[in-house]
């Protein structure tokens, strides 16, 4: 026998924002192999399916990637709809496109089915446009991450590029990312967003400008997206400081620099 494999993408966190197709394959699945920034309520829509967790947060040991290309594989040689459940969208940042490989490489059927990535989630959060007319016609994803052998990446040359930059797994790192970028030339009154679990209870979101990042990242929670441009600047034209709690509000004096 030898199944399909679905790539699903989860969506940024709440269980409702996962597509339909999404949860109409979920409920067929024999078998998922999902990430650990998807939620346990996404995979209650699969109670009769196996579940299988391959991928712990970073900076904690995960799942070798060799290994979860090679479980793919040998469960489609035995399930008939295999499902590979990651955070946001399934190609974005999630290296869909080794286990892609290796689903070709063996002869094996696969499909993606979009998710809503983080930045889109941050963006609603925050209650903005990522463009706006007149202010932001490009819109950049991209994490200053390298992964261990790969060469240096352009990053800062993009987010300096876009009109609207969002930094990917990158908040660990604000001090230097913050830094590097004034280094190379951007202000630091550009108006800066910190935006932790996207669409979730715990959602926290905190706009700053460049230079404050650091200080505004230093007690905020992960997983979290870092959105720099002058959309934000309707953000804080349309917040009230009186709903925010008072040290962040400190933080908060976009469009006065
Ligand atoms: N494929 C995913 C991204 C995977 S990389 C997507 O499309 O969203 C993991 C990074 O995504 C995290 O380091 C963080 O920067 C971001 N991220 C994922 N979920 C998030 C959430 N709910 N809120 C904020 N950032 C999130």
């Amino acid at each position: 026998m030898t199944g399909k494999v679905y790539l699903i993408g989860a969506g940024p966190g709440a269980a409702d924002l996962i597509t339909l197709r999404g949860a109409r394959i979920l409920a067929q699945a024999d078998i998922i192999f999902y990430d650990a920034l998807v939620q346990p309520d996404l995979l209650a829509l699969a109670p009769q399916a196996q579940h299988v967790a391959v991928g712990k947060r970073c900076r904690q040991l995960s799942t070798d990637q060799r290994f979860i290309n090679r479980a793919l594989v040998e469960a489609a040689q035995r399930h008939g709809v295999v499902v590979r459940l990651k955070g946001g969208d399934a190609t974005l940042f999630g290296r869909a496109q080794e286990e892609i490989a290796a689903l070709r490489g063996a002869g094996i059927a696969y499909e993606i089915v979009p998710g809503i990535t983080s930045a889109l989630a941050a963006s609603a959060d925050l209650g903005i446009s990522l463009t706006q007319r007149g202010v932001s016609r490009s819109v950049v994803f991209v994490t200053p991450r390298v992964g261990e052998g790969e060469s240096a990446s352009d990053w800062i040359k993009s987010v300096s590029a876009a009109d609207t930059a969002v930094l990917y797994m990158a908040s660990g790192q604000a001090a230097g990312i913050a830094a590097s970028l004034m280094q190379h030339g951007l202000p630091g009154s550009t108006p800066v967003a910190y935006v932790s679990n996207a669409s979730l209870p715990n959602m926290q979101k905190i706009v700053t400008t460049l230079s404050n990042l650091h200080e505004a990242a230093q007690n905020a929670g992960s997983p979290a997206l870092i959105i720099l441009g002058e959309v934000l600047r309707a953000y804080a034209l349309g917040t009230s400081t009186q709903e925010i709690p008072e040290e962040i509000s400190q933080l908060i004096n976009i469009g006065k620099r």
